[in-house]
C-alpha cells in the first residue's frame, strides 16, 4: 500500500513553508513549496504541527458525551476516592464513555495518549478490558498506552497488588502508583510493589504523586534511586509531582535528571505549586503534558484540547520568549511522543506521519491561540477535517 499524499505549502515549526511528502504512513520528504508531485492538499495558511500527545488522561473515568452534572467534590484525595467508588457502579460502561472522548481528542489532533485505568478491588480488571477493546476500535485514529492505576491505593486495598499483576499480564503497558505515603501510609512498601511488578513484567512505571513538600520530595528521591538501581532510565514517569514547586526541590530535580525519570504535568486546576517546566528542561528532565481528568467525578473541567492545555501551562508559568513557547508546544508534541515511545512528534523525513494542520501562521501563534484544526493526519491518512472525523 504505497499511499502518497502531499501537504502543499504548509508552514513548518521552524517558520519556513514546504511541501510535506507522505508515503506509506511516514514523512518521506520536505520539498520546496509547489515542487512535489502527487495527490496534494493545499495547506497554504496552515501551520503543520506534530500530532498532539496527551501524556496523562483517564479515558475510563470521563463522563464525556453524558449530560453535564454538577460537581460534588470531597475535600481530601481519600474522600474523593470514596465518592468515586460510591458512584462508579451506576455509571455507563467505560467503553462508550472512553470511545466518545477518544474520538473527540482525535478530531482535535491528538494522535497519542497515555491513559490510566483504575484497577482496584471494586472494578477489578473490567476497565482494563474495556480500554483494550477501545484501543483496538480507535487504532486508526489514536495510539493508546495503558497504565494499570491503583486508584484506591495498594496496601490499603488488599488484593490490588494481585490485580495489578494480572493487568500487566493481560496487556497494560505500564504500572501506576499513587501517593505512597499519603494513601498507603507506607512509601517503601508501596514502591516495593510497583517497582517489583514493573521488573517482573518488563514494563514501565507512571506514578501519580500529589504529595507536597518533604514527603513528596522524599518520594521523588526514592523513585529516582530505585529507577537507577533497576536500570529503568527512560521508562519511569511521575505525574503531577507538585513537590517540585517547593523551593528546596533542587536535589530532587538533579536526581530525576540523573536517573532519567520524566515528569508529566497538567497545569493543575488548583492553587498548588507546579513543576517548573523551564527549570526542569534546563536540568535535563523530560517534561510532557496531559489533560488528567476531563469532565469526570474528579473535575468538571477539561476539553481534551492539548494545544489549549500547553498554552495554558505556558501562561501559568510565564513562558513567553520564542524558545519558551517552543518548549511549551513540545510538552504536548515531541516530549509526549518520546514519553510514550512513539516515533511521531517531529516533522522530519523518516518520522511517522502523525500531524495536525491548524489555521495559524506559525507554531507559536498556534500555541497561544489554540486555533481551529483544519486537518488531522494519522499514519499518513487524513482522519479529520475542520474538527470532524472522516468516519
Ligand atoms: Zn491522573
Amino acid at each position: 500500500m504505497a499511499e502518497r499524499l502531499v501537504l502543499s505549502g504548509a508552514v513548518l515549526p521552524d517558520g519556513t513553508a514546504a511541501d510535506i511528502v507522505i508515503a506509506d504512513g511516514r514523512i518521506a520528504q520536505l520539498a520546496a513549496p509547489g515542487t512535489a508531485a502527487g495527490p496534494a492538499e493545499d495547506c497554504t495558511g496552515m501551520a503543520a504541527l506534530p500530532g498532539l500527545a496527551d501524556a496523562h488522561i483517564h479515558l475510563d473515568k470521563t463522563l464525556w458525551g453524558l449530560p453535564f452534572e454538577a460537581h460534588a467534590r470531597g475535600g481530601t484525595v481519600a474522600e474523593r476516592i470514596a465518592f468515586e467508588r460510591s458512584r462508579r457502579p451506576s455509571l455507563p460502561p467505560v467503553f462508550g464513555r472512553g470511545l466518545a472522548l477518544a474520538r473527540h481528542v482525535a478530531a482535535l489532533g491528538t494522535t497519542q495518549v497515555r491513559s490510566h485505568v483504575d484497577i482496584d478491588t471494586q472494578s477489578g480488571l473490567s476497565g482494563l478490558f474495556d480500554l483494550l477493546r477501545l484501543r483496538e476500535a480507535v487504532r486508526d485514529l489514536v495510539d493508546i498506552q495503558i497504565v494499570a492505576f491503583p486508584q484506591s491505593g495498594i496496601l490499603r486495598d488488599p488484593g490490588t497488588a494481585e490485580l495489578l499483576d494480572a493487568a500487566l499480564r493481560e496487556g497494560a503497558d505500564l504500572v501506576g502508583g499513587l501517593d505512597p505515603s499519603a494513601i498507603d501510609g507506607d512509601a517503601a512498601g508501596h514502591l516495593d510493589i510497583v517497582f517489583g511488578l514493573a521488573e517482573r513484567h518488563g514494563k514501565g512505571i507512571d506514578i501519580h504523586l500529589h504529595e507536597p513538600g518533604a514527603a513528596g520530595l522524599g518520594a521523588l528521591a526514592d523513585i529516582a534511586r530505585r529507577t537507577g538501581a533497576a536500570a529503568m532510565q527512560g521508562r519511569v514517569a511521575v505525574s503531577h509531582a507538585f513537590a517540585l514547586g517547593h523551593p528546596a526541590a533542587g536535589p530532587a530535580v538533579d536526581a530525576l535528571a540523573r536517573a532519567g525519570v520524566a515528569i508529566v504535568t497538567n497545569g493543575p486546576p488548583r492553587a498548588v505549586a507546579m513543576p517548573p517546566v523551564a527549570a526542569l528542561q534546563a536540568a535535563g528532565v523530560l517534561v510532557a503534558a496531559g489533560s488528567d481528568n476531563i469532565r469526570d467525578l474528579w473535575s468538571p473541567h477539561g476539553n481534551g484540547d492539548m494545544l489549549q492545555r500547553a498554552g495554558m501551562i505556558a501562561y501559568m508559568q510565564g513562558l513567553c520568549a520564542p524558545e519558551e513557547l517552543e518548549l511549551a508546544l513540545a510538552l504536548a508534541t515531541s516530549h509526549g511522543a518520546a514519553l510514550c515511545g512513539s516515533d511521531g512528534g517531529r516533522i522530519a523525513p523518516g518520522g511517522a506521519a502523525d500531524m495536525v494542520l491548524v489555521a495559524a501562521g506559525s507554531a507559536a501563534e498556534a500555541l497561544v491561540s489554540a486555533p481551529p484544526r483544519r486537518m488531522v493526519i494519522k499514519r499518513g491518512r487524513i482522519i479529520a477535517r475542520d474538527g470532524k472525523l472522516e468516519s
